[in-house]
């Protein structure tokens, strides 16, 4: 069996510069039903750094662990060992001028300086997602709105492993699991990898395994 990770930032650490996204989103109009907003992400992601470090990880986290971008380091070696199910695209940088200062003018000083001028950075794009067998997993999904067909999900059993339908598997080392939102899931070899390489603030939390070796078993 082998297993699966969701890949997460480094908790609690502030050694490393953060940021926020900028723009990326654009607002659809509101379901006329249940008023809820809707955004559709937009290429490039844009994102503006905060105040407190200018030290880049090979890991930020600009939109909670939805959106990953990454160092060159980081690019170079997943494309060296040829990973299945990601791509990388340009990131875009801003810097509004009315960011609030911390109290601290220590920390105060400390932010990314625009215009850029580091190695390049990139957007991680995943670009294979899998579904989960909600039954199996401890979880169940209930619609809330007909109209827009939102759902939400209720986890019967937090600490059961996620299972994934063997059929709706791509067979990639990236990919995403549409009834888990946005996050980010690993197969072993980018694990590996990620620790070889010691890429810095990311962390990986085994969520299951992967439907490979039992494909036709099910
Ligand atoms: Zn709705």
């Amino acid at each position: 069996m082998t297993a699966f990770y969701h890949l997460a930032a480094q908790d609690f650490d502030t050694t490393f510069a953060q940021a926020m996204m900028a723009g990326t989103y654009v607002q659809l109009p509101r379901c006329p039903m249940c008023k809820t907003a809707i955004r559709e992400r937009v290429a490039p992601l844009v994102i503006e750094w905060d105040l407190g470090s200018d030290q880049i990880a090979d890991f930020t986290w600009p939109e909670v662990l939805n959106e990953l971008v990454v160092t060159e380091r980081v690019r170079s070696a997943f494309l060296a060992e040829r990973f299945k199910g990601v791509g990388f695209e340009p990131v875009e940088m801003i810097e509004k001028a009315d960011l609030r200062r911390p109290r601290n003018r220590a920390i105060a000083h400390n932010r990314v300086r625009l215009p850029y001028d580091g190695p390049p950075l990139w957007s991680l794009a995943v670009r294979s997602s899998c579904r989960l067998d909600l039954e199996k997993s401890g979880r169940s999904l209930v619609r809330e709105c007909e109209a827009c067909k939102r759902t939400r999900m209720i986890v019967h059993d937090s600490k059961a492993t996620l299972v994934i339908r063997p059929e709706s598997w791509e067979g990639t080392d990236f990919f995403r699991i549409q009834e888990m939102g946005g996050g980010v899931f690993v197969g072993e070899n980018v694990r590996n990898a990620i620790f070889e390489h010691g890429f810095t603030n990311v962390d990986m939390k085994q969520r299951g395994y992967l439907p490979i070796a039992s494909k036709g078993t099910f």
